[in-house]
């Protein structure tokens, strides 16, 4: 078990080598890398999608609309976004709000694997289609799963699963925001319940490493990992 110190250092190393990753095309297009925000010993992290524009011009997941709505769900459960952890699929913006591509959300998958194995939260709340699809490995939409919690191992940590609907669907549906706070309340008692009982050896999880986009006939150069000791913490909004 990693101590709350190492925690943070691990995290904030796999947030520098994000900052650099060009190995999808998101990369050309973003403004930042919204790697994702929070308490780095979360108990409960939430899986988006995407960073939307307001996320890309901060560099702050669900600082939108559909954030203030995740922001009062918290507060309507007693919890504040400081002590829990928030991601999304993707790191860098789909343009236009666009989709992410699957090539996107594949190459984009060993940071949230490295986030969910560092943070090792008990709880993971995904919020979506495309988040409780990638975790459950599934298909299954989310009209069908939400609110139904589950055990699920994900890499080396196994943990309690809540397919919850996207914030930004409540926004415009009244019925799915109904649907969405009542879902919400299952949290607590999740949080309470026992620790999964843990895989025995943990399955060698590689680091993530993502390699530059490949661009035929020239030879790129190798990606600047920018180090910036002063960003994470502060702008990060914890770890
Ligand atoms: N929607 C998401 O899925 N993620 C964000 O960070 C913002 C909006």
């Amino acid at each position: 078990m990693r101590s709350a110190t190492e925690r943070r250092a691990e995290l904030k190393e796999v947030y520098e080598r994000a900052l650099g990753c060009t190995a999808c095309p998101l990369h050309q297009t973003r403004t930042t890398v919204v790697f994702g925000a929070g308490n780095a010993n979360a108990d409960l992290m939430f899986i988006g999608e995407g960073p939307g524009a307001h996320e890309d011009q901060q560099g702050l997941p669900f600082v939108g609309r559909a954030g203030k709505l995740l922001d009062t769900l918290l507060q309507e459960i007693g919890l504040e976004r400081a002590s829990v952890f928030i991601a999304n699929v993707v790191k860098c913006r789909p343009p236009g709000n666009r989709d992410p591509h699957p090539e996107e959300i594949e190459s984009c998958h060993p940071f949230l694997r490295a986030q969910v194995e560092l943070i090792e939260p008990r709880v993971i709340c995904t919020l979506g289609n495309f988040s409780t699809k990638l975790l459950r490995g599934d298909p299954t939409g989310i009209t069908r799963l939400h609110g139904r919690d589950e055990v699920r191992t994900i890499g080396a940590r196994t943990i309690r699963l809540l397919p919850l609907f996207h914030p930004a669907a409540a926004l415009y549906t009244p019925s799915s925001l109904q649907t969405l706070r009542e879902d919400f309340a299952r949290i607590p008692a999740l949080l309470a319940a026992p620790v999964p009982p843990q895989p025995e050896t943990a399955p060698p999880e590689p680091w993530p490493e993502p390699q530059p986009e490949a661009e035929p006939g020239s030879a790129e150069p190798e990606p600047e990992i920018p180090v910036s000791p002063s960003i994470a913490s502060e702008q990060l909004g914890l770890f």
